[in-house]
């Protein structure tokens, strides 16, 4: 589509980075603008609750470089985010007060961590994480001893318990629902890292509501609804994120808390996409879903690029993440809410880290979900048995004796 010359991007974050790359993929070779308001070069949030913890020194965390990004013709806007959409105009105004005309705009501004206003006016000691100086300022939190208290109990608060335990600090977790990473696991695995967590010394509490929150010198002491005093030197607080749809909202664009996205990630408005956590895209099934998840922001990337030019999408893949947790890496990938799970292998949560095994989610008698557990190499047999809806046999898919490289 040759008539497109300038392509705005707005968000410097997964999804806005593989957009890049997947439109020069797809030869587009106009104007790319990509405008962030951090100042930092796009970079992975994966590592930001782990590795940049655990080993800042050694984690390189850049998606694309300044290098690179020249290489592929990429004017870089940094620090100078984007104040107002003009969508009549085809324009967005920066805080700077420039203005950047666009034939085709991509939002990918991402989330924020919903926040806890009664935490957050103890003006110290309290914090979230959800950008590079987010996890910065935990490094020298999370020290030997330390009392650290995780407030939710889903993949923030998880992966944040394990690097505090590496830290040896004194974790508790309180989670306001019944099970631990609720919003994204069955239940039989949220039981299996709930007990990994408490056999490494994780305090974790489950329907666990806190009432109040107070400072007491250096302490910060929580109560909880049936009146337990907690104290702790720090709270970090992970209760999943708010998506950045104001500007789109202000601009007129369908929205509800997110940008109301069709089958291309097109907007309400032809011009204007959305992709990765602040889009939520219409299925098949008529509903309008939102998915939180790193290879979400790709494949939407992808689907934007795509659209622009002119090119059809291949067929998605089942949604995919992972998480890594007390030295074992759990991947996921389909429909969770699968009515049966089956375990091949052994399933022993007092085997800890030396753990692998594979999960079989079946609905009526077909395969839509998997999950590994330190068993990587398994995942894409388990994709490509969801995406050929296959038929699960019990004695073949779960024999060890069967390879599932062949029975895939
Ligand atoms: P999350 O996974 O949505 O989990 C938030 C948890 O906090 C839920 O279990 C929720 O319980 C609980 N919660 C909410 N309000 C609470 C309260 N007042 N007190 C106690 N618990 C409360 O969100 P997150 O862990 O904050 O992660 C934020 C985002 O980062 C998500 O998009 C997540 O997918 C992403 N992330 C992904 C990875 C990964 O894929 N490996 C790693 C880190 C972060 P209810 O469900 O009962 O409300």
């Amino acid at each position: 589509m040759s008539n497109i010359e300038t392509i705005v991007i707005v968000g410097a974050g997964q999804a806005g980075a593989s957009a890049i790359l997947e439109l020069r993929g797809n030869k587009y070779a106009g104007k790319i603008i990509l405008i962030g308001d951090e100042t930092h070069l796009p970079y992975e949030r994966p590592p930001l609750s782990k590795d940049v913890i655990l080993k800042p020194e050694d984690t390189k965390i850049e998606i694309l470089s300044a290098e690179k990004l020249a290489d592929l013709g990429v004017t870089t806007i940094r620090g100078n985010g984007v104040t107002q959409i003009n969508a009549t105009a085809k324009t967005v105004e920066l805080q700077n007060g420039d203005v950047v005309a666009y034939d085709k705009l991509l939002l990918a501004t991402g989330g924020a961590a919903r926040r806890l206003p009664n935490f957050d006016a103890l003006g110290k000691h309290v914090y979230t994480l959800r950008n590079l100086e987010d996890s910065q300022a935990l490094v020298p939190v999370l020290q030997a001893g330390q009392r650290i208290l995780l407030i939710g109990g889903g993949v923030i608060g998880l992966e944040l318990a394990s690097s505090a335990r590496y830290k040896d600090c004194q974790v508790t977790v309180l989670e306001q629902g019944p099970m631990v990473m609720g919003r994204c696991s069955p239940r039989i695995l949220s039981e299996f890292l709930l007990e990994q967590h408490r056999l490494a010394g994780v305090d974790v509490r489950l329907n666990t509501q806190v009432a109040a929150c107070r400072l007491d010198g250096e302490e910060i002491v929580v109560t909880l609804a049936d009146g337990e005093e907690l104290r702790a030197d720090a709270v970090v607080y992970g209760i999943g994120i708010v998506p950045n749809a104001q500007l789109a909202i202000a601009a007129g664009l369908d929205a509800d808390l997110a940008i109301k996205v069709n089958e291309n990630c097109q907007t309400s408005n032809a011009d204007i996409y959305a992709a990765g956590d602040v889009a939520t895209q219409l299925r098949e099934d008529g509903e309008f879903r939102r998915v939180e998840t790193w290879e979400n922001a790709n494949l939407q990337a992808g689907i934007f690029a795509r659209h622009v030019m002119g090119v059809e999408h291949p067929k998605a893949n089942p949604a995919w993440f992972w998480t890594d947790q007390l030295n074992i890496n759990f991947q996921f990938v389909g429909d969770m809410a699968a009515t049966q799970w089956l375990v091949r292998g052994d399933m022993d949560a007092a085997k800890g880290a030396d753990n692998s095994f594979v999960m079989y989610g079946v609905t009526d008698g077909q395969i839509v979900a998997g999950i590994t557990v330190n068993a990587a190499k398994e995942m894409r047999h388990l994709k490509k048995m969801i995406s050929k809806n296959t038929a699960f046999e019990a004695e073949k898919h779960l024999d060890l004796a069967q390879d599932l490289r062949k029975i895939a």
